[in-house]
């Protein structure tokens, strides 16, 4: 019932644990109740365990996160002049697609609150609630791609999966025009409520536009065929693809959430169990050195 430092160890105790230190109690009452004794000066959890704190401290963080997204974003912005160079009249007009969350529009937030809330699964119902909040920021760089774009007639097209029932297209809608993007407007916005699969937008804007690029942070928004549940298989076919990255895709870095999740848990929000966190140690240390 107990890992050997303080901390309750079945699912139960650990969030009523976690719980009762949010909510300011001390240790001692918590240890009558998981009917354990424990060293006073050993129970400070406060989260300080949490598997996400690494992966959100540098989203919050590393200069060297801003930097990606910048590296990202300028090499999407020389593929659109190269493109721009070569145009002869009468070609079809430009485009390119762009997923939301974490591609444009940063959540980060959100994370910060989990981990305050002592969770270190993503939580959907959580997600549902901030979403409206509008606590967002730009993406670094995406702004002044997207302007790159408009100012030189490269139509972009949103697409995001998100599902906040009915209201799902107001708030995905509202937040484009919130942070002042171009194009945020209804002919150029999808929402897949039911499905994360955005080859059909691609499908659609081909025919009437020469698609140039298509944005994301997850290799799901390029191409149908990364939505596998196998990590090799993910990665060979990431390695198949590999010269198409920076020319027809644009990836952005997100260490918290994606179908990478997927690959490991087998869904892509998993749920918050022991069961879950040994699959993460798992995956954390598949090529492990035993220290000789
Ligand atoms: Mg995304």
């Amino acid at each position: 019932m107990n890992d050997g430092n303080g901390i309750p160890g079945t699912d139960e105790e650990r969030r009523r644990f976690l719980a009762y230190v949010l909510a300011g109690g001390t240790a001692v009452s918590l240890a009558a109740c998981a009917q354990d004794t424990v060293d006073h000066d050993e129970v400070t959890d406060e989260g300080l365990h949490n598997p996400l704190l690494w992966a959100v401290a540098w989203k919050q963080t590393a200069a060297e996160f801003a930097a990606l997204c910048h590296q990202a974003y300028n090499i999407a912005r020389l593929r659109i002049d190269v493109i721009l160079d070569r145009r002869k009249s009468g070609d079809k007009p430009l485009a390119v697609i762009t997923d939301m969350d974490n591609t444009i529009i940063q959540a980060t937030s959100y994370w910060g609150y989990l981990i305050n809330e002592g969770q270190d699964f993503f939580d959907d119902a959580a997600w549902d609630k901030w979403l409206p909040k509008n606590l967002i920021t730009a993406v670094p760089g995406s702004q002044a791609f997207l302007d790159h774009c408009q100012v030189n007639d490269v139509e972009v097209f949103y697409v995001s999966n998100r599902d906040q029932g009915d209201r799902t297209y107001e708030y995905a809608l509202t937040q484009l025009k919130y942070l002042n993007f171009p194009y945020a407007d209804e002919d150029h916005l999808t929402v897949n409520r039911k499905t994360s699969d955005k080859m059909a937008i691609k499908e659609t804007v081909s025919v009437s536009h020469e698609l140039v690029l298509m944005l994301g942070d997850n290799l799901n928004d390029y191409k149908r065929d990364y939505y596998v549940t196998d990590i090799d298989e993910r990665y060979a076919l990431m390695e198949r693809d590999r010269d198409e990255y920076g020319d027809q895709f644009i990836l952005l870095p997100n260490p918290t959430d994606g179908h990478w999740v997927r690959a490991i848990f087998g869904e892509s929000e998993p749920s918050p169990t022991d069961a879950n966190r040994r699959l993460l140690k798992d995956a954390a240390t598949r090529s492990s050195w035993d220290g000789q």
